[in-house]
């Protein structure tokens, strides 16, 4: 299959197109046709080499949506033809944390695309029918590639920070392709929602997609900003997107008993911890990773309602991978913000 390969680890230029092996899959699986797939921050630490499951050459991209083209023997519920959005993670089905519901934290199914297993920027993935959502006529599958991590990866970490209608939290990164989507999820969930962002030109913008209110702090100082707009309170929780360069703004913005959600982890490394705060104002640190397929399941349906509207930022060929990551990496990806996709065919 043509293909977007990882050839090593390096900068944008290690992406190259060409030749890569058409995945084999098994008798539980489907093979499907990508349409598109998305890119974000997470592929360019997988490129740079930060994540031990990933080796060399190695097709990437795990925000995948395409037309089923074939199905295993054992496959019911879906056929040739049919167009999906895939989930992050090929789950196992019967480890314990798919038996409690939490198949994004399975680790002994086939895995994870672009790392275990073969992603997005290739022509063909397997999938199976437990990460594969059905989309209705009404979803674009350029829409349907970003909606398990432009869209899901917020709706998931806004369940876990366990919310309810009228408390604030603040949203980290915000103009960013998971930023905007999470503070569109959150004002339809009833928060007041305190966006924050390092760039002044994206007020506007998060205004625009539900924010009630705009921090713009260049230098990732937000703590006062938010205890001035909370009375002094503080935030019920942090969706914290951005990760080392806001970790200590975010966690000096909770409340007594508040969450910090860990999201986004843009400069891999240690961040400074006073056990102090989380100690004396019980804070909690609660992780979140990627998206349930029930999470995709209930995105796929509040877009094919028109209750959330995706943002794709950019389209580019899937030849152009290189070129994406450049964009992304700098910042300077175009249109009025969200995600970057990759387009086959
Ligand atoms: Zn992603
Ligand atoms: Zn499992």
């Amino acid at each position: 299959m043509k293909a977007t390969v990882l050839t090593q680890f390096g900068a944008p230029e290690v992406l190259q197109y060409g030749e890569a092996d058409t995945p084999t899959w098994l008798a539980s699986q489907m093979l499907v046709r990508v349409a598109a797939c998305g890119v974000c921050g997470h592929d360019l630490l997988n490129r740079e080499g930060h994540f031990p499951d990933t080796q060399t050459p190695c097709v990437m991209g795990h925000e995948i949506a395409g037309v089923v083209q074939e199905v295993g023997a054992l496959v019911t519920g879906l056929a040739p033809g049919d167009r999906v959005a895939l989930t992050q993670r090929i789950s196992c089905g019967t480890c314990p944390a798919c038996r409690a519901g939490r198949d994004n934290l399975c680790r002994s199914g086939p895995g994870f695309y672009g790392e275990q297993i073969s992603g997005g920027y290739g022509e063909f993935v397997i999938a199976s029918p437990r990460n594969a959502v059905p989309l209705p006529a009404n979803i674009d599958l350029d829409i349907g590639a970003i909606l398990s991590c432009a869209v899901g990866t917020g709706y998931h970490a806004l369940n876990r920070a366990r919310l309810l209608p009228g408390d604030t939290v603040v949203i980290t990164a915000a103009s960013g392709g998971v930023g905007l989507h999470t503070v569109e999820l959150a004002r339809l969930l009833g928060l007041r929602v305190i966006a924050t962002t390092s760039s002044a030109r994206k007020v506007d913008l998060l205004r625009e997609v539900g924010a009630n209110e705009v921090i713009a702090a260049p230098d990732n100082q937000f703590h006062k900003a938010v205890r001035e707009l909370t009375g002094g309170a503080g935030a019920d929780a942090v969706i914290e997107i951005a990760g080392g360069p806001t970790f200590g703004s975010s966690i000096r913005s909770l409340a007594v008993g508040g969450r910090l959600v860990l999201v986004g982890n843009v400069q891999p490394g240690n961040v400074p911890l006073n056990p102090a705060l989380p100690i004396l104002k019980e804070i909690e640190l609660v992780g979140s990773a990627h998206a349930l397929v029930s999470d995709l399941r209930r995105i796929v349906d509040l877009v094919a309602r028109g209750v959330v509207k995706p943002k794709i930022a950019e389209k580019l060929p899937v030849r152009e991978a290189a070129r994406a990551h450049a964009l992304l990496g700098s910042g300077s990806a175009g249109g009025a913000g969200g995600r970057l996709v990759l387009t086959h065919g």
